[in-house]
This record gives C-alpha cells, sequence and structure tokens, in this order.
C-alpha cells in the first residue's frame, strides 16, 4: 500500500473512494463535509437520508465509516467516518484511529484500489494538525503491514493547504 500527500482539495481527486470527515447525523456540516455534499449534489444527502432512515436511526457514532455513492464526484464512492472532537480531558486518539482503520475496511469491501483521506477531526473538531497527522499515518501503516487481503492499493492524503500538507509530510517521514 502506497501512502502519498497531495495538498489541495479532496472533491476534485479522482479516486475509487474519497473519505468524508462527516458528523453524526449524516446529513451535512461545513469543512471538507460541506465541500463534499456541494460538489456530490443531491444524490449524496438522499443516499445519507437513506442510512438515516434504515440502518442507522441514531446517526453514526464517532470512529465509525459507511458508504455511499459519490453522485456528481469524479470519484465513484463516498466513506463518511465521523472524527472525534478534540479534548484537553479525554485521549480520543483511539476513535480517530477507528476513522482510519474503519475507512479503509469499509473501502476494502468496496474493493475500491485509491482512497482519499482529508486531514479527519483537524478543522471544526480542533484535533492539533501534527498529532493527528502521527495518527493517521501510524494507522494506515498499521493496516497495510496487518491486512494483507485488503484491495487498497493507494492511500493520499488530500490536504487543505500548506501547514496541514507539511504536518503530513513530517508524520510520514
Ligand atoms: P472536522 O469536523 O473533522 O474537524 P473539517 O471539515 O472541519 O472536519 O476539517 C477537516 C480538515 O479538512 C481540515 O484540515 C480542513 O482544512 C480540511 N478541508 C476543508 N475543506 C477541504 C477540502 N475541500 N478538501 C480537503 N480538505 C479540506
Amino acid at each position: 500500500m502506497d501512502i502519498t500527500l497531495v495538498e489541495g482539495d479532496i472533491t476534485e481527486q479522482r479516486v475509487d473512494a474519497v473519505v468524508n470527515a462527516a458528523n453524526s447525523t449524516l446529513l451535512g456540516g461545513g469543512g471538507v463535509d460541506g465541500a463534499i455534499h456541494r460538489r456530490g449534489g443531491p444524490s449524496v444527502l438522499a443516499a445519507c437520508r437513506e442510512l438515516r432512515a434504515t440502518t442507522l436511526p441514531e446517526g453514526l457514532p464517532a470512529g465509525e465509516a459507511v458508504a455511499t455513492p459519490a453522485g456528481d464526484l469524479p470519484a465513484t464512492w463516498i466513506i463518511h467516518t465521523v472524527g472525534p472532537v478534540h479534548s484537553l480531558r479525554e485521549d480520543r486518539s483511539a476513535t480517530l484511529a477507528a476513522c482510519h482503520r474503519g475507512s479503509l475496511r469499509v473501502a476494502a469491501g468496496l474493493g475500491a484500489r485509491t482512497v482519499a483521506f482529508p486531514a479527519i477531526s483537524t478543522g471544526v473538531y480542533g484535533w492539533p494538525l501534527e498529532d493527528a497527522a502521527r495518527i493517521a499515518v501510524r494507522t494506515v501503516r498499521a493496516v497495510a503491514t496487518q491486512d494483507a487481503s485488503t484491495t487498497v492499493g493507494e492511500v493520499r492524503f488530500v490536504l487543505f493547504g500548506r501547514e496541514a500538507y507539511q504536518a503530513f509530510a513530517r508524520a510520514l517521514g
């Protein structure tokens, strides 16, 4: 599994699956979630509403992941995952790692070969970039070495802005 870094907009990635840093409602929000719903179009929201009406009446808990078609995005699938809100009182690193592991599990279930991730939790959820980058890279590397059966051959972190890109570049080493 290759890990690559791009500075740019995740909604422009031609990949099999883009990961969305969603919120528990799955009904859209700001940041990357808003951008994905805007570019993906109304079919994405319709698919999310369908999940809420069927398998996820309470919404998606933090750390879990679920797929929908990607609508008008150049990708095929969106994997929605809910990052933890950063806390100074409680260590929620395991939940952030679970987002990455769970998203890759869903991606493999779809047979995806290329998967783009944003810097989950580093926007309104307040996670310090350096630490989020370290957790994200470490978790993807662990999946790459532990899961021989995965279909995923490339994980592309798509970072919005120079600062995020550089934090991930440092984490990658
Ligand atoms: P969260 O609620 O998980 O913190 P946000 O969407 O607020 O999610 O932010 C997560 C990260 O996504 C931030 O680093 C933000 O700069 C970045 N981001 C926002 N829009 C885009 C986009 N179109 N493509 C890639 N990354 C984006």
